[in-house]
């Protein structure tokens, strides 16, 4: 299913659990997680906090780690909605609308809009969160 609208888009994202398939998907395009710390495959999941254990050198780390999104106390399901209206609303979204959208101030939505738009124009955003971004929302 592929949201059309952003009302669907909210619905949509409010499932933590299909963002984290969709984070996993970008951030491990082959299926294998890996350490952000040292590379190691060795990885098992906490699975009461999302959260991920290195086996080799114990860190401990979310899917946040090492993208745009990591610094930020936003849920994924609200990232995601903001990613979804860059990506799919031709003509924009105002902040106003994303902030009444996803329940956060105008400010923060403005925050969210401009981190995302700077990640993709300066290709951060591929990098960073993932090397398929294309592919990723064409299968969403
Ligand atoms: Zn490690």
């Amino acid at each position: 299913m592929r949201p059309a609208t952003l009302f669907e888009a909210v619905r949509y994202f409010s499932d933590l659990d299909t963002c984290h398939a969709y984070m996993r998907k970008i951030k491990w395009p082959d299926g294998v997680a890996t350490c952000p710390e040292c590379g190691s495959d060795r990885i098992g999941k906490i699975t009461t906090r999302q959260m991920f254990r290195c086996k080799d050198c114990r860190k401990q780390f979310s899917y946040k780690v090492g993208t745009i999104f990591e610094d930020s106390p936003l849920g994924l399901d609200k990232w995601f909605v903001a990613v979804w209206c860059i990506a799919n609303c031709k003509n924009g979204i105002s902040s106003h609308e994303l902030g009444r959208a996803i329940g956060v101030t105008q400010k923060t939505a403005w925050f969210m809009l401009h981190r995302i738009r700077e990640a993709m124009k300066t290709g951060t955003f591929r990098n960073q969160i993932g090397g398929d971004y294309a592919k990723v929302h064409r299968s969403c």
